[in-house]
């Protein structure tokens, strides 16, 4: 059981958590400190080793060129997409890699994104080891919406090297919207998802309706957040105390004060900065309002509206008055002048029912506990992963509802019996992208009795139905007595997980000329089958009418049929050419048993 759980992980550009879902409930984990937020900071010690979270925050006064912060502003990215202005604001120095870029630490050492993250993610994972007593290997790890493919994979190789399975890679503003919209199932609601936090800024317009979560659009900046607050507030307190130059170590504390003032100026209205002993034995001292503040902020809180109203456009028909709530996330909503500006922008009560801090690890939890199996009530998939469908005679795959339709869903089609007298009907429920029924995964099995009767009698009518939840249900009716068989498939309609989706729709290209190949002979084969019986039956009747040249040229026909029946070859155009042969040879005869018929 232990092995299965999954954890549920925000690596955040500032700070990062980690969540599980426990007896039902979504929770985020403490470390031995009780703190449930460790800072996205690792500090590498001459000897080699690292640091992570509250203790790399210590030691960066210290070590301010050892300790990286805010890597995920460069992870999974090319040297020459990262703006002069980044490298500027950054204490270490980044340089381009073979791949991607490296950061130097001395001479001899050096490090990367990939690797920083790998070491917070590996600080997580001992947080949620220590919190539950065991080993843990499978996480389910959110980015920002906007995070590229190469900025996903780079995150899910972070991971790997820190020992964890990547289950899903979640985006940010989704798993917002699950922890707001975990006890609203029943409602229908379009919400918007507003997150602001150290360095990413992500707008989200989601629909939840019956326990779905659909994402209408997204839009957002990669490159926008706390930090750049941080950023124009400390040219603000340089510009003040007039000083031109700066060494790494001043604009870092610089930096520090800045972040403090900011915090601090969200629930109070004045603020003073003091930077002690800051060149030799100066000291400086300034105060500064909320107000002053504002202003300074201002145009970067400003860079959030055209998101905004992108992603508001990008929404058909999904104009800010269709939104029912805007959900505000991520550490910097607790500006009051983002709030205010959010109002005034949208005239729209900015929803705060979210912890900032917490909501996107409790989202990361709740879909692991959904992976796992913990939380069933919720669905985040909106589509079928694979087809679903139901095995026919000789052996093929029958599809109902096909790959990637929305659900809810409902499909059926008619069947009737492959062979006279059949007495039941199996209806064997399957799942996959196979041509034949063996290849994929049988689901579920029911069998329909009936009053045996003539080849092509009985009618039974199949219908699956995927409700919102994922749980398939198979409806089966006899159209002769009405009667209802009813086969219940819990969660695995939908529930897969993504590398069993890949692996089946690559087997399924890789074997798609063999498969087709094989669904081409069954259904010749199936047709041979037939026949052969009913010339059979048919020259036993009137055979006896035909000249000998048209029954020695059905004979040879139906031995030629045979012949390529049992052969191992399987030559399927020499099949289908001895069935219309043979079809042909025994036009006469049809004929004469009409006649016969009729008599
Ligand atoms: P991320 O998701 O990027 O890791 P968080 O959501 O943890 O970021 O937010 C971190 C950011 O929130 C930092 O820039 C921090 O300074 C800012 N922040 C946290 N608390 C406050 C506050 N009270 N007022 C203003 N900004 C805050
Ligand atoms: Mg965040």
């Amino acid at each position: 059981m232990n092995e299965d759980l999954i954890i549920g992980i925000d690596l955040g550009t500032t700070n990062s958590l980690v969540g599980v879902v426990d007896s039902g409930f979504p929770l985020i984990l403490a470390d031995e400190d009780g703190e449930r937020l460790t800072p996205s900071v690792v500090t590498y010690l001459k000897d080699g080793s690292a640091v992570t979270g509250r203790e790399a925050v210590r030691l960066r006064k210290l070590e301010p060129e050892r300790t990286i912060s805010s890597v995920k502003r460069f992870i999974g990215r090319p040297f020459d997409q990262i703006s002069t202005d980044q490298i500027a604001a950054s204490d270490y120095k980044i340089q381009p890699a073979s791949i991607g870029i490296e950061i130097p630490l001395s001479e001899t050492q050096t490090t990367s994104p990939i690797e920083v993250s790998a070491e917070i993610l590996r600080r997580l994972k001992t947080v949620a080891e220590t919190a539950l007593g065991h080993k843990v290997s499978r996480a389910v790890v959110t980015v920002p919406a906007y995070f590229s493919n190469s900025q996903r994979e780079a995150t899910k190789s972070a991971a790997e090297s820190a020992g964890l399975t990547v289950e899903r890679v979640l985006n940010e503003p989704t798993a917002a919207a699950l922890a707001y919209g975990l006890d609203k199932l029943d409602e229908q609601q379009t919400v918007a998802v507003y997150d602001l936090g150290g360095g990413t800024f992500d707008l989200s317009i989601l629909q939840m309706k019956e326990g779905l979560f659909e994402v209408v659009s997204t839009a957002g900046d990669t490159q926008l957040g706390g930090d750049d607050l941080d950023l124009v507030i400390a040219k603000e307190i340089q510009r003040r105390l007039k000083l031109d130059e700066l060494t790494t170590s001043e604009s870092s504390r610089i930096r520090v004060a800045a972040c403090e003032a900011k915090e601090s100026l969200s629930s109070s209205d004045t603020h003073l900065i003091r930077l002690p002993f800051f060149r030799g034995n100066e000291s400086f001292e300034t105060e500064i309002s909320q107000s002053e503040i504002e202003a300074i902020m201002l145009p970067v809180i400003e860079r959030t509206r055209s998101i905004c109203r992108r992603a508001f456009a990008e929404a058909q028909n999904k104009g800010v008055d269709s939104i029912d709530h805007l959900i505000l996330v991520g550490g910097s909503t607790r500006i009051p002048l983002v709030r205010r500006s959010l109002e005034e922008w949208f005239e729209i009560i900015p929803n705060l029912s979210q912890h900032p801090d917490e909501a996107v690890a409790l989202g990361a939890a709740i879909q692991a506990g959904i992976l796992c199996g913990r939380v069933r009530e919720v669905l985040l998939v909106d589509v079928t992963p694979l087809s679903l469908g139901i095995e026919t005679f000789g052996g093929l795959m029958n599809v109902i509802i096909p790959r990637n339709s929305t659900i809810p869903a409902k499909a059926g089609e008619m069947f009737t019996n492959a062979v006279a007298n059949q007495e039941i009907i199996a209806i064997r429920v399957l799942q996959g992208e196979r041509e034949m029924a063996r290849d994929n995964w049988l689901l579920g099995e029911i069998e329909i009795p009936f009053q045996p009767g003539p080849k092509g009698n009985v009618r039974v009518g199949v219908q699956f139905e995927i409700d919102h939840n994922g749980i398939l249900e198979v409806l089966s009716r006899n159209t002769a007595t009405d009667e209802d068989h009813i086969l219940k498939i819990e969660s695995s309609a939908v529930d897969v997980d993504d590398s069993s989706v890949e692996r089946m729709v690559s087997e399924s290209i890789d074997h798609a000329f063999d498969d087709m190949n094989e669904r081409i002979w069954t259904e010749a084969r199936m047709k041979s089958e037939e026949l052969l019986p009913a010339v059979e039956s048919a020259l036993e009747l009137v055979g006896s009418k035909l000249p000998e040249d048209e029954l020695a040229e059905i004979h040879e026909a139906a031995a030629l049929v045979k012949g390529i029946l049992t052969s191992d070859l399987k030559d399927v155009p020499a099949l289908k050419q001895a069935n219309d042969t043979l079809d042909e040879a025994t036009q006469t005869l049809a004929a004469l048993l009409v006649e016969a018929a009729f008599k």
